[in-house]
């Protein structure tokens, strides 16, 4: 049973990594998860679904997971998390979100109907990992891969604090700055700069303001975007995108202080709506803040017996957010390829010829349609704001199809199609 016994091993002597003997002394058949994010966590609960064990190896020192605001989950991430039969137990806390309100300085310019469930990445995380302790799922923490190797039978993963762990497969899962990425396929490409500096919260409505009742606002400000939510229980969520900041250091943006990043956010929005002020002058909690970054399309996900998922595999649009939700249908049909396939190599040339197309075509689509630069000049504004309707309900139609996405868990994978 998982969660009963290790397979991370700390080598007495031989530090010669890659060594194919020391490969040969361990059999393990376990599957190798890097990474207890959504992708990794949802993984391990399809493949448990499948018969499959899997240990999940983490970097981060506890089981805690409470970073992050809020985002989305659409009908294709709902859609997984229904086929595991945890859909109402994780999404306890979300808030359906039925259509989007877009609106400029002065006045509003489109609604959009939409079916999203708007939900703190950290109650996510707490759901899916308590159906993992229920599955008795091995999860070990403080666990930081460094290396992989591969012969044709197992993997082999390093870890920082010096251990090994052999299983025979890895699923990399491990976020879009992926360590299994670059050991497999090197530095390049890598995540650049969006371009966008993202800051959220959720705040105690002590403004009094009315709840939304199903509708997020979107407001094409200025400067920047602002968009809000006004929940039945007496809170806010929001967020901001700005576009003003020149690629920052690492930890920069999160290290400036809470009072002087308000303020210049309340500078940003001087000329906006003023419940956008008003919302972040009332926000007592820490305002999260962060340089959104964004990947190139790469070429292979896969090298044998290696696999990359979620944000490692093809970050989002982090605009569209999409993150959670594809990471759930890569975790259910990778489950899917490793039941039905001969063997690992296979499942996941299988996996990789599935998903591709589908991903690269929603992260196109998606990319185009969402994003929320407001031009700087005034006749750019006219022209925007002018075909901003025309535009988000064309988007909206072929977005929403291609949310609409059931994965079919007892259908078998035979070749390209599940
Ligand atoms: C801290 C954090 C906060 C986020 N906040 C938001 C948000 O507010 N809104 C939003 O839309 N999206 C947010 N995201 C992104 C969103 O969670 C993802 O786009 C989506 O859920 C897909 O996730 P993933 O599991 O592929 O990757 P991630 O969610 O990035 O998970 C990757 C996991 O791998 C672990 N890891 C990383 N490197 C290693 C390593 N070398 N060895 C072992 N483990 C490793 C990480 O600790 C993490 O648990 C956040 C991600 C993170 C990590």
């Amino acid at each position: 049973m998982a969660g009963k016994e290790t397979i991370t091993y700390t080598p007495a002597t031989s530090t010669h990594y890659g060594d194919m003997d020391e490969f040969a002394q361990h059999k393990p058949d376990r599957a190798m998860i890097i990474g207890s994010g959504i992708a990794g966590m949802a993984a391990a609960l399809c493949l448990s679904k499948a018969g499959i064990e899997a240990v999940i190896y983490e970097s981060r020192t506890s089981s805690r997971d409470s970073s992050g605001s809020f985002f989305g989950i659409h009908p294709n991430g709902r859609d997984v998390l229904e086929t595991l039969d945890i859909a109402d137990s994780v999404l306890a806390g979300g808030i359906a979100t039925r259509e989007f309100h877009f609106s400029n300085h002065k006045r509003s310019l489109a609604t959009i109907p939409t079916d999203i469930v708007t939900i703190e990445r950290g109650a996510v995380a707490r759901g899916l990992l308590a159906e993992a302790v229920n599955r008795d799922i091995d999860i070990q923490y403080n666990k930081k891969l460094t290396t992989v190797d591969q012969n044709e039978n197992q993997v082999m993963a390093s870890f920082e604090d010096g251990s090994r762990a052999y299983g025979a497969y890895l699923i990399g899962a491990d976020g879009i700055h992926s360590k299994a990425r670059r050991a497999v396929f090197g530095e390049s490409p890598r995540p650049y700069y969006s371009g966008m500096v993202r800051s959220s919260a959720i705040t105690e409505n002590v403004l009094g303001i009315k709840p939304t009742y199903g509708t997020t606002n979107m407001i094409m400000g200025r400067n920047a975007f602002f968009s809000y939510l006004v929940r039945q229980d007496g809170y806010i969520n929001w967020f901001s995108n700005r576009f003003d900041i020149q690629e920052p250091l690492r930890g920069e943006i999160e290290a400036i202080q809470q009072a002087d990043w308000k303020a210049d956010l309340l500078h940003l929005y001087e000329d906006d709506n003023p419940i956008i002020k008003a919302i972040i002058a009332a926000t007592d909690v820490q305002i999260q803040k962060y340089p959104v970054y964004d990947m190139p399309l790469i070429d292979n996900w896969h090298k044998e017996r290696i696999c990359l998922i979620g944000d490692a595999a093809h970050t989002p649009s982090s605009k569209a957010g999409q993150g959670a939700s594809m990471a759930l249908e890569d975790a259910i049909i990778i489950a899917k390829c490793l039941r039905d396939m001969p063997d690992p190599p296979q499942a996941f040339a299988t996996f990789e010829s599935l998903r591709k197309p589908r991903v690269e075509a929603l992260l196109r689509k998606t990319r185009k349609s969402t994003d929320s630069r407001t031009p700087r000049t005034v006749v750019g504004r006219f022209i925007a704001d002018l075909f901003l309707p025309i535009d988000l309900k064309i988007a909206n139609q072929t977005t929403r199809r291609m949310y609409n996405y059931h994965v079919n868990w007892d259908e078998l994978v035979k070749t390209n199609k599940h």
